[in-house]
């Protein structure tokens, strides 16, 4: 597994008060990585520092086998070289239709949502039914996406990012909201599409983070206080004394 992404000696301060201290990470590409922490830990920080959304104070955030500096990059830039977000809420266009939105996504390889062109002729037909397959929509490309269930909503939303083909996806609290039939189905999915890209899924629920059985970075006062297995981090004292409050 090679390097994908790279933190090092990261640090961002908001008046004062030091969100991220002097954070140090890698992901590699393929991966499925959890991050959890307690509120305030930094993990929103985190990923906002790595879209392009905030700024660090110092450290280096390198990406890619070329190495490239995502500090210097906009956040359109960050998205186009291959870095896809999924905030908790789903964003799908609820006037569109289920193939309608996979069709926009898909004609805008890589570029963030806001900027998405609507065309009216579908592209890619076959990828759309593959994806739709994937995510579990086979049944409901016709319908217009305001009308799907929270999870169908959020797995659209996931499907779009993947039709964008990103080489990290992050994905916040991705089971926030769910039935336990839709957070085994998001499960899957997530594992799929980690086969072969880096997927990193910030998330509260310490059950899914243990249906998805993969690396667990915890986060805590801005720096990695513990990383390995969920059985390995959650035996950990100083994670223990964190998460029942020290
Ligand atoms: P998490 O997502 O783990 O709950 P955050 O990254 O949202 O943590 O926040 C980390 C810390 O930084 C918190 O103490 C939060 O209050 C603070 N923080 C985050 N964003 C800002 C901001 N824009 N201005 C001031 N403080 C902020």
């Amino acid at each position: 597994m090679n390097t994908l992404l790279e933190l090092s000696g990261v640090s961002v301060s908001f008046d004062g008060f030091r969100a991220i201290n002097n954070l140090s990470f890698q992901i590699g590409e393929p991966e499925l990585r959890a991050i959890i922490g307690p509120n305030g830990a930094g993990k929103t920080t985190f990923m906002d520092i790595i879209t392009g959304k905030t700024r660090p104070d110092a450290g280096r955030v390198i990406f890619g086998e070329k190495s490239v500096s995502l500090l210097k990059m906009s956040e359109s830039q960050i998205a186009r070289s291959g870095i896809g977000r999924k905030f908790q809420k789903p964003t799908v266009f609820e006037a569109q239709t289920v193939r309608e939105n996979l069709a926009m996504a898909l004609s805008n390889p890589r570029g963030p949502f806001d900027v998405l062109i609507y065309r009216k002729t579908p592209t890619g037909a076959a990828r759309i039914e593959e994806i739709a397959d994937e995510i579990g929509l086979s049944d409901h490309l016709t319908r217009r996406s305001g009308e799907l269930s929270h999870g169908q909503k959020q797995w659209l939303e996931i499907g779009m990012l993947l039709a964008q083909d990103p080489r990290l996806l992050l994905v916040d609290e991705p089971a926030a909201g769910m039935t336990p039939a839709e957070r085994e189905h998001t499960t899957d999915l997530l594992k799929r599409a980690a086969q072969t890209r880096a997927v990193v899924v910030v998330e509260h629920d310490m059950e899914f983070v243990r249906r998805l059985d993969c690396k667990v970075t915890v986060l805590h006062e801005g720096s990695v206080l513990a990383e390995g297995s969920l059985d390995h981090v959650t035996k950990n004292k100083d994670v223990i004394d964190v998460y029942l409050g020290r």
